[in-house]
């Protein structure tokens, strides 16, 4: 973590120069606006292939899923794809973008995504939905980090974003739940805005991070309940 006056100091350097590295304030890798500088990137935890397709963390074994997708109820998603462990920088860039009112970290954690979708979507999709907040929290926040996201990976993939659920329960914060209450907690806690839009629709489902995956499985859900044609799961991160 860094110090009081290092955040102090990277804050009034991202200030000054909106474009730098979110983390650090040095010039971007490529040079692209908002993205991560060559050291933070290379610091980033990346999950490397092979990837479970139930939560896009990482493979090991031999069986379908990951041994943590194993104890969970089968995944509503084709496919899951996540970029990062959730630690190190990763962990900060989250905690920043959703916490700390930083959200210029979603342009660069969005890109990157994107990047990742684009060389490993099996099909092309037609749009890029985010995982609601309730509105009661939106005001709170003032932003919705999974739609900031969105933004990103849209700009990468040339799809549109489509805030195509509602949030129609305010839900309890899932960390703190059993899994039995974790599924009664979402359950009926998203709705489509327009059933028509999903039709037929291949979808991203995006949240910035995938822990059990109930809420993801539950947005997923509702957007197949809506005529989906298939959905794939998205997150920033893995915990
Ligand atoms: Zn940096
Ligand atoms: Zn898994």
């Amino acid at each position: 973590m860094p110090s009081r006056l290092e955040s102090l100091l990277t804050a009034c350097l991202s200030a000054a120069f909106p474009f730098r590295c979110p983390v650090c304030g040095k010039p971007p890798f490529d040079g692209s606006p908002g993205m991560f500088c060559a050291e933070c990137l290379e610091s980033l935890p990346f999950i490397v292939p092979p990837y479970c397709p139930g939560c896009g963390g990482p493979m090991d074994g031999i069986l379908e899923v990951c041994p943590k997708c194993l104890h969970q109820p089968p995944r509503p998603w084709s496919r899951a794809f996540s970029l990062f462990h959730m630690e190190g920088n990763a962990r900060l860039a989250v905690m920043m973008l959703k916490y700390r009112n930083r959200p210029e970290f979603a342009r660069a954690l969005g890109r990157l995504l994107g990047g990742k979708l684009k060389r490993e979507l099996p099909c092309p999709v037609d749009m890029i939905v985010p995982v609601p907040l309730h509105w009661t929290r939106f005001v709170q926040r003032g932003f919705n980090q999974a739609d900031l996201i969105c933004q990103g990976i849209s700009a990468e993939l040339g799809v549109p974003v489509v805030r195509a659920l509602r949030r129609c329960k305010r839900t309890r914060q899932q960390a703190r739940l059993s899994r039995k209450e974790r599924i009664l907690n979402l359950m009926g806690a998203f709705s489509p805005t327009d059933s028509t839009k999903c039709e037929k629709r291949a979808i991203l489902i995006v949240d910035d991070v995938l822990t059990t995956g109930t809420t993801l499985a539950s947005a997923a859900s509702a957007l197949l309940d809506a005529g989906a044609s298939r959905v794939f799961a998205v997150s920033a991160a893995r915990r």
